[in-house]
Parts: C-alpha cells; structure tokens; sequence
C-alpha cells in the first residue's frame, strides 16, 4: 500500500465505527503499522445493530433445520464456527486496550418449552445431531436441571441442552478497539459518510473515491469499505453500477431490554434469589425468523433480555409494543418468574444489515476498490473477528478464505428451494403467532397452514418466481409493488 498522499487522503476509509466496519480498521492496522487508515461513524452510534446485541457468541444454537443439506446455508454457518474458535484469542489481544480484561464467558442453555412451536424441538433435535456428527461437546439436561430456569407453570421446560455458544459485551469490545485505534495512529472521524463518489479524476494517485462527510470534510481514498450496515444503502444508491450489482441492504429492525434488580432487592432480598446465579446465556432457538428469547447475564443482577426482529424496508426509530410485549413475557414465564419485580429500559431499536437474500456482502465488489463488510445480520458480531481478518488480509493483497458465493456483486443466492422456502415461511410465521397469542385447535392447524401456504404462493405467483426461494423473513417486501421495486434484483434462477 502507498504512505500518507496528503492530509486528507488515506490508503483505506472505513465506513461504519461498529463491529465489522473497527474490526476491519483493527486487523488492517495489525498487518500493517504504515498504513494510513480512517474511519468514518457517530459516536453517538444510533441504529447501530451491535449496540443493540446482548451479545451472543451464537454459533450452535444458531443453526437450523436443515441448515448443511444446502451449500449456501452450510457456508454461513462455517463462518460462525470458524469465528468462535477466534474470540479467545481476539480477546486477549485486545485486552491491553480495555479497562477491563475482555473474555468470552462460554456456556449457553437452549430451552425446548411447552410454550415453543414443534418446530424448535426438531430445530433443538437438528442441531444436537449435528453437534454429535461433528463430535461436538454439549450436554442433555432434564427440565428442571438447571436451578435459576425456574418458569412459570405454563412455561415449563422440556429439554435443556447445555452447547458451547458464549457472550461478552459488545459496547466493551467497541471501546477496546476505540483505544486501540487512538493508541495505534488510526484516524476516527465522529462523522457520518453522506457522500460517495467514485471514479473522479482526482489530483492524487490512485485515489480516486471521495467521501464527503456530515461537517463537510472530504475524505480521500482508493480503498473504501462499507461497513456501516444497513445505513450503507444510502451511499451505494449514489453510484448507480454499484446500486444495480449488489443486493440491497434493508433494516432488520431489532432490540432488547436492559434488565435490573432494584436496590431493595440487593439490599433485603425478599424474593426468589435465584436470578443472581443465573451464569449462562439461556435462550430458545429461533422463533418466527426471530433469534429466539435470550437472557445474556452481565453478573451482579444486571441482564440484557432480547431479541425483537422484523425486516423492514424502511428504518422505525422506536421498538414495537408487541415486540418488547412477547419479550418480556418470555422472561417472566419461560425463564425465571422471579424477573416480575425486575426493572428495565429498552435498548435500541438496531438495525441487522440484511441483504435482500440474507447472506452477508463479503469482500470486493467489481468496482475496484469498494469492498464491503456488510450484511451479516443476526450473528454479525459473532463472526466479526473471522471476516474483518480475512476481509483486511484481501484488502492488503493477501488470500482470504471467504466463500466467494457472498461476494457484495452477485445474484440473489436462492433460500433452498421454492418449496421448501414456503414451507419454512409456514412453520416460521406460526412459531410467531404463537409467540402472539395463537392458540388452536389440533383441528384447526391444517386448515391455518394451508391459508398461510396460499398466502405465499400468492406472492411468488405474482412475480413470477417459481424455483427460487425467498428467505421466510421477506416475502413481505415481494408483495408490495413500492418495496419490490426498490428491492428487486436478479436472481440466481427464478
Ligand atoms: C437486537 C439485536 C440483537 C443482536 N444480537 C446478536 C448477538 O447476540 N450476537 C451476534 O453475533 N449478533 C447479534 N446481532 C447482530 C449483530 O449485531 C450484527 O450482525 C452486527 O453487529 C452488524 O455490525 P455492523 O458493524 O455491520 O453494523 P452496525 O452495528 O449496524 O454498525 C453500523 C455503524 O455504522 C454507523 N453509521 C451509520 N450511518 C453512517 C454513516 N452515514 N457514515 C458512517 N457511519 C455510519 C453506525 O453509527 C454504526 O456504528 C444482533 C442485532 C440486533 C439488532
């Protein structure tokens, strides 16, 4: 890479100041102490989805049905199970440059309740198949194994399977890197990118993108990653060769609760103490295309409840009543009903970066020069050590081991087959409405299916889609001739 050209132009701008965009910035600056790097965020972060993650190091409770028996599925996941073997040592790296030794505290408990759909026992029961085909260490326990999962009656557990997944605060491995950029001569605009420009005849070699902040200040570059999740959309739609080649970028709006004990209870106790010992993520599996109820234990009484998600094509700057509604249901009666009396305040909404096929924008794109680290969605923080490595070791002309299917210039990647997509959209949207409030009768259940099979039948009739599989999460943008417009993109096959 080229030294420092002038004041205002970089070997690389990253855009975006979260989880993937400080990650890439870190592993660029690990390589490579010379080169000159900025980037580009608000301090304030609003919208940020890892702002708004517990976190999670979500790898084997992530998985789904049927996740290996399709090749771009199967990709996806390697990428979490490659990232988790990296938190341990990605974390006493960055250790010097925290307040606090950073760790991932290992353990996560997957409940299988009375009140989960009968998809997520056959999810549970896919995921312990594969774990044992992959000699994978984790532990079966009976439902009231586990002392602090103490539900309500009408959510007692089933099954309890103990897998390796973690968590750690992502706000602490922000400020590690935060410190890390501020000790290390990385330049930290607390901006925003509202301007991208490509291709300029610009009086400086090779520099020929420029991005034009908020206050004004243009920044310089031949290397430009975005990495500012789903608010990166705004600036690939100012270059029109780029906006027709990648799959857009819409919001999967989520957010969580910061939950507390009040002082009385620390002070007096008077309740089930029970919630203090709580020393491992519990969670179910995926419920109705979203993560699932998990409680992300910070230790002394402290907790981060999540997750909502919808996939919307524009950004609400709140978080919906029915989505912190079912949230705290689920903590109270399939957690631990000692939380009745805990406080809270919501944390978010952010936004997952989701493309318009799901699977994450990883790399270059054919314009020379603008890559993205982008579209990870649910488990972006999770793989971030992983893409933000290999990402910077391409940027700096090195191999990378990213499957080349998620390049940010491609096709849509099909979600297994036409049939199979409805099916799954079938059993998704039924986990939710459960989650809602659905209660039916065994009779009943077929003649709901088939309604909600018709529904998206209808939709893949409409346009024409007649083997290509529409993620569960988006048909909703398909229906709706606006949204359909703006998302569109041609598919790998119809
Ligand atoms: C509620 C919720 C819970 C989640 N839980 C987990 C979990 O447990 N585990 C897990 O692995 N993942 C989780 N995720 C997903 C994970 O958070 C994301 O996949 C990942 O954090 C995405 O990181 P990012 O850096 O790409 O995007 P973001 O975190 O969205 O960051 C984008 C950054 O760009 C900045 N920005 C915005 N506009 C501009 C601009 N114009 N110019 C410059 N910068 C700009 C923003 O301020 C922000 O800092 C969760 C997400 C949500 C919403």
């Amino acid at each position: 890479m080229a030294s420092r050209l002038s004041k205002d132009t970089y070997d690389v701008v990253v855009i975006g100041n979260s989880a993937l965009g400080m990650g890439t910035a870190y592993q660029l600056r690990k390589r490579d102490p010379n080169l000159s790097i900025a980037i580009v965020g608000p301090s304030h972060r609003t919208g940020a989805a890892t702002m708004a993650a517990g976190a999670m190091i979500n790898v084997w409770a992530e998985m789904a049905l049927g996740q290996f028996d399709n090749p771009a599925l199967a990709d996806r996941a390697e990428l979490t199970i490659k990232a988790m073997d990296l938190w341990d040592g990605h974390c006493s790296e960055l250790s010097e440059f925290s307040e606090q030794p950073l760790s991932i505290k290992w353990g996560t408990y997957i409940v299988n309740n009375v009140m989960g759909s009968p998809h997520e026992m056959k999810a549970v029961d896919y995921i312990m198949d594969i774990m044992r085909q992959r000699g994978v260490p984790h532990e079966v326990l009976g439902p009231n194994a586990v002392p602090w999962i103490k539900p309500e009656q009408k959510g007692q557990a089933i099954r309890i399977v103990r897998v390796p997944d973690g968590r750690i605060d992502p706000r602490l491995v922000l400020k590690a890197y935060e410190r890390f950029f501020a000790a290390r001569n990385v330049d930290v605009f607390d901006d925003t990118a509202e301007k991208l420009e490509v291709g300029l005849k610009l009086p400086f070699v090779g520099a020929e993108k420029r991005i034009t902040l908020g206050s004004g200040t243009v920044l310089k570059t031949k290397t430009v990653v975005l990495a500012s999740g789903s608010f990166s959309q705004a600036l690939i739609d100012q270059v029109p060769d780029l906006r027709r080649e990648v799959p857009r970028l819409v919001w999967g709006a989520g957010s969580g609760l910061d939950i507390s004990m009040p002082a009385w209870i620390h002070r007096y106790g008077g309740l089930d103490r029970s919630v203090f010992d709580v020393d491992a993520v519990v969670r179910t599996v995926d419920r109705g295309g979203a993560c699932g109820v998990h409680l992300v234990p910070y230790g002394n009484g402290e907790f981060y409840l999540g997750a909502s998600s919808g996939v919307w094509f524009e950004p609400e700057p709140k978080p919906r009543v029915h989505a912190v509604h079912v949230l705290l249901r689920g903590l109270v009666e399939e957690i631990n009903s000692a939380f009745f009396f805990a406080i809270m305040s919501t944390r978010g909404p952010g936004f997952r970066p989701v493309s318009m096929d799901t699977f994450p924008l990883l790399g270059q794109s054919h314009m020379p020069g603008i890559w993205f680290a982008n579209g990870t969605k649910r488990d972006g923080f999770t793989c971030s050590p992983y893409l933000c490595r290999e990402i910077a070791s391409e940027i700096l002309g090195g191999p990378s081991s990213l499957p080349k299917r998620f390049q940010p210039s491609r096709k849509l990647i099909s979600y297994k087959t036409a049939k199979e997509a409805i099916e799954d959209y079938v059993a998704a949207d039924f986990g939710g409405e459960i989650q809602h409030g659905l209660n039916l009768p065994p009779y009943a259940l077929d003649t709901y299916r088939s309604a909600k099979r018709a529904k998206v039948q209808k939709i893949y009739e409409m346009r024409n889609i007649q083997n290509f599989g529409i993620h569960p999460e988006l048909p909703h943008l398909y229906e709706n001739d606006e949204f359909f417009a703006a998302c569109n993109h041609p598919r790998e096959f119809d």
